[in-house]
């Protein structure tokens, strides 16, 4: 197995560019306090008329990319690596999927099935209607906001959720996953999962406060790429880099403020000894799959949405023996609140 370059980094930030409360800047020192490597803006495309591509580039170490969430009440969807703005009103979201894929962009269903807050936003949720859509890469299977804020139903939950915020956070829910593993047995479907840190304040009768603040939530949940190459100093290449492990699934999904998931591989050597890593597809031959956890977790292997072997301990093999889409969930046990979701991995496709 060839040795990976892992990057870490935190997708769908709102700046002041829409409806989030700092500037590129100081997101951009906040990520650099928490050993970023790379961060993506998402902000609303109707509170901005411009990508600011001009704010990309590196602060620091940081890598800052500059894309869109393209919707407004309904069917948000996070564009990547666009050329040019791509605004949503009166047009479903058929037509912007299209336009993306058209400037060669990428695109990922936000939130298709949140909640919403039952206390204070009245359980307003920026769901997807239409799922009969075609043509996006895939889907943000794990949004660190919505999941938060749907399990506040009053003002002792805030304040106990806030307490205890990465200790209780859910997992993706079982419709998303369930809507994710039915596409892939079909084509590839890339996942990944994001924050959607606004580091907004909040009123409540005289209480002002900022619940979630940029440097807690950007390292919520974030996505971890791996890579045969260093991360590019030039900006054209690094972007190439980015978005191309997107657009293959070549990364996996982490509660990094739960456990740090650095070091977490999952990966099959078919029995001619190729090796497959996660995102890719190939047609079938027996082999195993192998995974790897940095810290002692409950790994489990799903085969086409199924969970079919549970480990715990830091690696594990299985032998494979049909064609199938296999992918890993990690969990991580956390006094006294239990197993939590950890880790999701992109599958790989053995057809
Ligand atoms: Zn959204
Ligand atoms: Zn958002």
């Amino acid at each position: 197995m060839i040795e990976l370059i892992e990057y870490t980094g935190n997708l769908h930030i709102h700046s002041r560019y829409s409806d989030g409360a700092g500037t590129v800047p100081e997101i951009a020192s906040a990520a650099h306090n928490l050993g970023l490597d790379f961060i993506i803006f998402n902000d609303h495309d109707h509170m901005t008329h411009d990508l600011h591509l001009g704010e990309e580039g590196y602060y620091g170490d940081v890598l800052v990319l500059m894309d869109v969430e393209i919707g407004k009440r309904y069917h948000h969807y996070l564009a990547y690596d666009l050329k040019e703005m791509v605004k949503s009103p009166n047009s479903g979201p058929q037509e912007v999927i299209d336009r993306v894929n058209e400037q060669g962009g990428i695109g990922f269903l936000a939130h298709p099935f949140e909640k919403g807050m039952p206390f204070y936003d009245k359980s307003i949720a920026y769901t997807w209607n239409d799922l009969s859509v075609t043509g996006f890469t895939g889907i943000c299977i794990w949004n660190f906001s919505s999941r938060w804020k749907e399990r506040v139903r009053s003002p002792f939950h805030a304040l106990f959720f806030l307490l205890f915020k990465s200790r209780t956070l859910k997992g993706p829910s079982k419709k998303t996953l369930s809507f994710w593993d039915d596409l892939c047995r079909k084509k590839k479907v890339v996942a990944m999962g994001g924050s959607d840190a606004h580091g907004a304040g909040f009123k409540w009768g005289p209480l002002r406060l900022i619940p979630l603040k940029y440097d807690y939530t950007l390292n919520s949940v974030n996505v971890h790429i791996l890579s045969e190459k260093r991360l590019p100093k030039d900006l054209a290449e690094a972007k190439t880099e980015i978005y191309g492990a997107l657009k293959e699934g070549r990364l996996f999904i982490a509660h990094d403020n739960l456990a740090p998931a650095k070091g977490f591989r999952f990966h099959y050597v078919s029995d001619d000894g190729s090796s497959l890593i996660m995102g890719s597809e190939k047609p079938f031959q027996p082999g195993t799959l192998h995974m790897e956890t940095p810290l002692k977790s409950e790994m489990r292997l799903l085969k086409n949405g199924a969970v079919i072997k549970k480990w715990r301990g830091q690696k594990a093999s299985c032998r494979v023996k049909d064609k199938g889409v296999y992918r890993v969930e990690v969990y991580y046990y956390m006094f006294p609140f239990g197993w939590r979701a950890w880790i999701f991995s992109n599958p790989i496709y053995l057809r």
